[in-house]
Formats: structure tokens, C-alpha cells, sequence
């Protein structure tokens, strides 16, 4: 699979298809998304709000959740808005999200049922990961994207003048409805 890609680079950069795409690493719009990582939203999200290469900068994640205040997803927030002139940050959930409704047991027993070391998850948990909390998902989108926009709007580092907002996409029509203005 990584092989037919490697080949579609080739041809792209000979064939100067990359010029259409050409911008500067400073956002036109100065906007941060937060959003999922799922692959209905690949094409679908930019082209559903107009985002156009160069625009706003995307961090995504399983769920497009901030689930750390000290993680690398307010660290991205962070450099957007102090490095990058980041000014408005918006967190945008969909519906039918792969992360809703999955729980941290059944991810371990996939992991064991891969051949993760049952010992090594142990170990783990007697270093003071709680699993509970970093694998486990949501039960309710709309929850997790106000879960997220909260964190963010009471974060220390980031200014009061970033507006934060939340939403949920549907992940078939790319509509958007506003969770938290
Ligand atoms: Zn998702």
C-alpha cells in the first residue's frame, strides 16, 4: 500500500502537480480545527467550510479530543497561537465518531489478543498510567467537544482574546452544527 503511494509521489512531483498548492507555513485565517482523524473527513472537512491549502492550521487526533492540558495538542494550539498567529481555535467532533463508545478493557484485551505482553500492561499500570482515562472514549460528541472547548477556554497559557469555539460536523453531508459558540 505505502509502495503505490511512494510511486503516486514520484509522478506528482514530476509532473509539477504540486503548484496549485503552493503558500506560506502562516495561516491565511488564522484559525486552529481540532478534529478527528477519521477519513471521511479528509477531503471532506476543508471542503465543507471552504478551507483551502494555506488557510488554518488542522490538528487532528482519534476523536479530536484536548484529553491533556499539557499534551501535544494544546503544545500545537500553543505554537499556532504564539509562533503562528493563531487567533480563533475551533474544536469540531463528528457524528459517528470511532471513538465513541469505545472502552479502555476491550482496547487492552485487542492489544493482548495481538501479542502485547499481558505482564508489560501490568507494569504499566503499576507506573501510574491510568488507562481508564487515556484510551477510554466518549459516549457523547457533543460532551467531548464542550469537554475540550472547557479545557481550552480555563487553560493558563493561552490568552483571553483566542476565541474558542465547538461544533460537530456530520460526517456524511459535512453540515455543522454549534455546540458551544
Ligand atoms: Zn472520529
Amino acid at each position: 500500500m505505502i509502495d503505490e503511494i511512494l510511486k503516486y509521489n514520484k509522478e506528482f512531483v514530476e509532473e509539477k502537480k504540486y503548484e496549485q498548492y503552493k503558500t506560506s507555513k502562516y495561516p491565511d485565517k488564522k484559525i486552529a480545527i481540532i478534529t478527528c482523524m477519521d477519513t471521511r473527513l479528509t477531503e471532506l472537512l476543508p471542503a465543507a467550510l471552504g478551507i483551502r491549502n494555506g488557510d488554518v492550521k488542522i490538528i487532528k487526533n482519534a476523536g479530536g479530543v484536548v484529553s491533556h492540558a499539557f499534551g501535544s495538542v494544546v503544545r500545537s494550539v500553543l505554537v499556532g497561537i504564539f509562533e503562528l498567529g493563531i487567533e480563533e481555535v475551533m474544536v469540531i467532533g463528528h457524528t459517528d465518531c470511532g471513538v465513541q463508545h469505545i472502552n479502555s478493557d476491550m482496547m487492552i484485551k485487542h492489544m493482548m489478543d495481538r501479542g502485547v505482553d499481558e505482564e508489560k500492561i501490568e507494569l504499566i499500570r503499576h507506573c501510574g498510567i491510568d488507562f481508564d482515562t487515556w484510551l477510554e472514549g466518549f459516549d457523547c460528541v457533543e460532551s467531548s467537544v464542550k469537554d475540550s472547548v472547557e479545557m481550552l477556554r480555563k487553560h493558563p497559557l493561552i490568552p483571553k482574546d483566542v476565541k474558542i469555539s465547538g461544533y460537530v460536523m456530520d460526517s456524511v453531508t459535512g453540515e455543522i452544527h454549534v455546540v458551544e459558540p
